[in-house]
């Protein structure tokens, strides 16, 4: 007669082994969801005139626009510091430059311009 009766342990075993894999699937998803850069050709990024090189904005076009505001300074900017492009809550599913500028940007609390 075969034992039938599963353990305690073979149990949370399971279910660990269950709830594990969530997390893992969650960030594969996330992170191909935020693998996509936003072009400067889409049309909501022509709309607020996003560069990905707030170098080349132009000030009369811009005239927001100050030297030292970029991306990675912005209130909306959701990516990791130092890192070169990261997500922003204005275009989502996308990664913008962390160098990059548009319409909107907002100093983000505690940085500066530099
Ligand atoms: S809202 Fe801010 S972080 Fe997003 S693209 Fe514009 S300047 Fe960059």
């Amino acid at each position: 007669m075969i034992d039938e009766k599963i353990s305690r342990r073979q149990l949370l075993q399971g279910a660990l082994a269950g709830l594990a894999a969530v997390p893992a699937v969650t960030l594969i998803a996330h992170s191909a969801n935020a693998a996509e850069s936003l072009s400067e050709d889409d049309a909501t990024a022509k709309s607020l005139a996003y560069v990905g090189d707030a170098g080349k904005v132009d000030p009369k076009t811009n005239p927001t626009y100050k030297p030292g505001q970029h991306c990675a300074n912005c209130i909306q900017y959701t990516g990791q510091a130092g890192a070169a492009d990261g997500p922003c809550n204005i275009f989502p599913g996308k990664t913008v430059k962390a160098k990059g500028w548009c319409k909107v940007w907002v100093l983000k609390p505690g940085e500066e311009l530099g």
